[in-house]
């Protein structure tokens, strides 16, 4: 027992004792104990009084002054309400720097509860977002970005690459949006301008996709010449024969960089969709199959193998192209004898059309790489069999407008597996397609 404690029970049992050696005498020595224990709980009383107004009205104030238990009471509990008050205004001071910071940022800075309810935003949002503080706080984010995709973007809960929308409030402002999640399921939304970097590839683009154009007819100038001295070929002195049998490769080599160039560029900038309709995986390995085998020329065995009866929705023109452009590497890459199959199956998260070699395969490290633009494993390999280097990007690109995926899986000398995986609502069921015909 603490020695306050002590001194506190003494003192109860002194005036207990004085209280009642006082009234002995009288033969009261009950009401002496009485006014012993009245008077103690009058002590306390009073100093319980004295805390309770110090701490109803003065809080901030010294406390009052007292001494034993009750002093140290009172040193203990101000210097308790004395350290919050420190915590707390180091925190405020902290929460301050923070909100201070973030106004200062040129980025939007939207802070969400765990219903996805505006909580707080830096200016920057009023002036991206077109926030207003009077009226806002409390609405719902989907309330204000309004856009299908910001939507599911929002309701995927999927954050890992940002999305990119116009500003709600400026067709021309172009913003990239990230979304964190932390704490209680709160979520940080950061939006950023991007307006001059989207420029900038906008121009990239455009550049690239007119120089192709302009390259165009000078291709086809020189083609047909080239084709008329071909044709005089006997005429001309075998060196320049030669010569011009070059040109025409290397010609055809540069005709076809400039359509890949132009079929990225139009695949990079128009939306695509309009032309989507049921395609019938079998007939698309069919022809990719002919195509692959012309190419090949018996030196390779391609098979089809179709093990899903659904249909996939899709731009024809362009899912052809991707898949013959896996096919024809394939079929240059995996080396003569090899064996190529072109599956289609369900897979993982829908189903898969699958290019799959027997040859010598892809180092693990390449793989990440593959579908950059000009990336080659072997340069001098990939120029010899007439690869352009933008086949996989192209087929990239076709892919994410059928929001499908492609997938590398190799290993050096085991051959090569590339995967399209689309996605269930890409496609379309045996069973559906029959009703539709009934109806
Ligand atoms: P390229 O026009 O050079 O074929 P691609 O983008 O189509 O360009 O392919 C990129 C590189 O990937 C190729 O240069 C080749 O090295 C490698 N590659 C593609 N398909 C295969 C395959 N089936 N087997 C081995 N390597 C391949």
């Amino acid at each position: 027992m603490g020695r306050l404690w002590k001194r506190e029970l003494w003192r109860l049992v002194a005036l207990v004792a004085i209280g009642g050696l006082l009234g002995w005498p009288f033969a009261l020595t009950s009401y002496g104990v009485i006014v012993g224990l009245a008077l103690c709980l009058a002590h306390h009383m009073r100093q319980l009084h004295a805390l309770y107004d110090w701490l109803a009205h003065r809080p901030q104030q010294e406390p009052p002054a007292s001494s034993g238990l009750w002093g140290e009471l009172f040193d203990r509990l101000y210097r308790y309400q004395k350290g919050q008050r420190t915590t707390q205004r180091r925190l405020r001071a902290t929460l301050q720097r923070i909100q201070e910071s973030s106004e200062a940022m040129r980025d939007s800075v939207v802070m969400l509860d765990r219903h996805g309810d505006l909580e707080w935003w830096n200016s920057a949002a009023e002036r991206m977002l077109g926030l207003k503080p009077a009226l806002d706080r409390g609405q719902h984010i989907t309330n204000l970005l309004r856009d299908p995709r910001f939507v599911s973007y929002f309701a995927s809960r999927d954050y890992r690459d940002p999305l990119t929308l116009t500003s709600p409030i400026d067709e021309q402002m172009v913003l990239q949006f990230q979304i964190t999640l932390y704490g209680d399921d709160e979520r940080l939304l950061m939006a950023r301008d991007i307006t001059r970097l989207h420029r900038l590839e906008q121009m990239r683009r455009d550049f690239v996709a007119n120089v192709s154009h302009e390259l165009r007819t000078p291709l086809t100038v020189l083609t047909g010449y080239l084709e008329t001295y071909a044709d005089m070929a006997s005429l001309l002195p075998e060196r320049l024969g030669r010569g011009i049998d070059q040109m025409q490769t290397q010609t055809l080599r540069m005709q076809n960089l400039v359509n890949d160039l132009l079929l990225l560029s139009r695949l990079e900038t128009d939306q695509g969709g309009e032309d989507d309709v049921r395609i019938e995986p079998a007939t698309l390995l069919a022809g990719v199959q002919r195509d692959a085998e012309a190419l090949s020329a018996g030196d390779h065995q391609i098979e089809i193998e179709i093990d899903d009866s659904r249909a996939v929705l899709g731009n024809e023109k362009e899912l052809h192209s991707a898949i013959s452009n896996l096919a024809f590497n394939a079929v240059r890459y995996a080396g003569p004898g090899s064996h190529i199959r072109l599956r289609w199956r369900a897979c993982q998260g829908g189903a898969c059309l699958e290019v799959e070699d027997d040859g010598e395969g892809i180092d693990a490290r390449h793989l990440p790489r593959l579908t950059e633009r000009f990336y080659r494993v072997d340069k001098g390999r990939s120029t010899a069999t007439g690869g352009t280097g933008l086949g996989l990007a192209i087929v990239k690109h076709v892919l994410l407008r059928h929001n499908a995926q492609l997938d590398i899986s190799s290993q050096l000398g085991q051959g090569a597996t590339f995967r399209c995986v689309f996605p269930h609502d890409r496609l379309i069921a045996a069973a559906d397609d029959s009703r539709r015909r009934q109806a």
